[in-house]
């Protein structure tokens, strides 16, 4: 199985490399793309995508041969990228690994790929997901489960890569794009980017548009990039942040453009470990990740300030009960009646609705949808859903409190490395329990991203969070820059 795993030649081993050797003519956007192809062929096995366009993809090498020689090359022109099949894209089939939406071809492009496309950006395929984005292992997808190519390679043959976008940080991993773009709500990039040994971020709550990114939990979602490095990451996201009319909730950029950032000296003296929850998560897996982080910390010059956050751990239940209340108010509008699957035998439009959700959703979504129904009911709204938003709120206070004392925050990314296929459909609250790192940064909108940087006993890669202030983006790739350089 491992010789299915495609190795890159150097000169295609990260997103900026491909950029950089485009842009000065070295590379052939053809060839490239050719190359990324081949991989991606290879690696069938590892269910990374569940469309391939790599017909489109060629046309828009050819068409960047002319581009590239002459001064209207654009930031991304020729390079080729991946995108989480919860992207609507314009002709191209867009599921969201889903059987309800398994025939849906957009007529419009969400703002996140068309920013992508104007910059020049080929579309290599759309990558495997868990449905609606609700998972932490890919396997809720009804395309099936994709495996983890970095236990591939080690001979692990049942790792999931971790979810949501599973599938893109596997492309990625596997060497069928030098990039890709995910979603994270509760930590759908950073984890995989740890499960799979690659960089991932989701920027601050806002900067990038939802519009066009089908919903699971909209005060929570926000769109990211995945890379192979540090920089990869920025460069991506430099193209997609940007304030959307078509979102109100999306807003300008607060900060530095993230890739200039990377040369721009900026005050980052002091960062801060949260003390409770590293005693109440200690999993040798998440010790050895922070033992690493005040290591890494040390050689960048920082210094290192404990800080105290008691509520961090109620995260997780609040996030649980606002991301499945959303949930079922947004998945309410697959009903069969003007696109995706719907029942073939009916009796009237209420029997039509039910058997179409009934056949459409699967089991995670269905479950979803129950809970979140449940928690926003009436006689349970006070209880449930508004003390969430309770925590919610006092869970970002603490995070604001944090940031007087320090600059940024690390934390790990999972409190274990890769879970093996099939754990997490048997039970579903341990999965939901691997989320207490990442979900208490969706709940504040904060910028997060994951660097790979320690390995389990398996040798499977364990990755670290840094986290920093709202608008701060700049300063979180800054760091993770300057903790990339110390790793190498
Ligand atoms: N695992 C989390 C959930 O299932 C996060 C998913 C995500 O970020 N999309 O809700």
């Amino acid at each position: 199985m491992a010789e299915n795993i495609g190795e890159l030649p150097e000169e295609l081993s990260s997103l900026t490399k491909v950029r950089d050797g485009l842009r000065k003519g070295e590379l052939n956007p053809v060839e490239v793309v050719e190359t990324f192809a081949r991989n991606m062929e290879a690696g069938r096995n590892i269910n990374a995508f569940i469309t391939e366009t790599i017909e489109r993809a060629m046309d828009g090498a050819k068409a960047a041969v002319e581009r590239l020689k002459g001064d209207d090359a654009r930031p991304l022109e020729g390079v080729p990228i991946a995108v989480k099949d919860n992207f609507c894209t314009r002709g191209v089939l867009s599921t969201a690994g889903s059987k309800i939406l398994y025939n849906f071809v957009p007529t419009y492009e969400s703002t996140v790929t068309s920013k992508l496309w104007e910059a020049g950006a080929l579309l290599l395929g759309k990558t495997n997901l868990d449905e609606f984005a609700m998972g932490s292992t890919t396997e809720t997808s009804h395309f099936g489960p994709t495996i983890n190519p970095v236990g591939l390679k080690l001979g692990l043959e049942n790792l999931t890569p971790g979810g949501s976008s599973g599938g893109s940080a596997a492309a990625v991993a596997a060497g069928m794009a030098p990039g890709a773009i995910g979603s994270d709500t509760g930590g759908s990039i950073r984890q995989p980017a740890s499960f799979c040994g690659v960089v991932g971020m989701k920027p601050t709550y806002g900067l990038c548009s939802r519009w066009g990114m089908m919903a699971y939990a909209s005060s929570l979602d926000q769109a990211g990039a995945l890379g192979h490095t540090v920089r990869d990451v920025a460069i991506l996201l430099d193209v997609i942040m940007g304030e959307d009319e078509k979102d109100t909730t999306s807003c300008p950029r607060g900060c530095l453009n993230l890739e200039d950032a990377l040369e721009t000296p900026m005050e980052i003296e002091r960062i801060a470990i949260p003390k409770e929850i590293r005693q109440a998560e200690a999993t040798e897996e998440a010790e050895l990740v922070w033992q690493r982080a005040e290591e890494l910390v040390k050689e960048t010059g920082c210094e290192i300030v404990e800080v105290s956050m008691p509520h961090l751990k109620y995260a997780l239940p609040a996030y649980y009960i606002i991301a499945l209340s959303e949930a079922s108010s947004n998945l309410a509008r697959y009903d069969g009646v003007r696109y995706g699957h719907r029942a073939e035998e009916y009796e009237d439009l209420i029997d039509m609705y039910e058997k179409t959700r009934a056949e459409g959703f699967g089991l995670e979504a269905k479950r979803r949808i129950m809970m979140g129904t449940h928690a926003l009911s009436a006689g349970y709204y006070d209880a449930y859903y508004k003390k969430a938003q309770q925590v919610r709120a006092i869970v970002a206070d603490e995070f604001a409190q944090a940031f007087k004392q320090a600059d940024l925050m690390l934390m790990p990314a999972a409190p274990a490395g890769a879970y093996e296929l099939g754990k997490s459909l048997d039970d579903p609250l341990q999965m939901y329990l691997g989320d207490v790192f990442t979900v208490p940064v969706n709940m504040a909108g904060l910028p997060g991203l994951s660097l790979p940087v320690a390995k389990d006993a398996r040798g499977m890669p364990l990755g670290l969070q840094v986290i920093g202030p709202r608008f701060f983006d700049d300063k979180v790739v800054a760091f993770a820059d300057k903790l990339e350089q110390a790793l190498a």
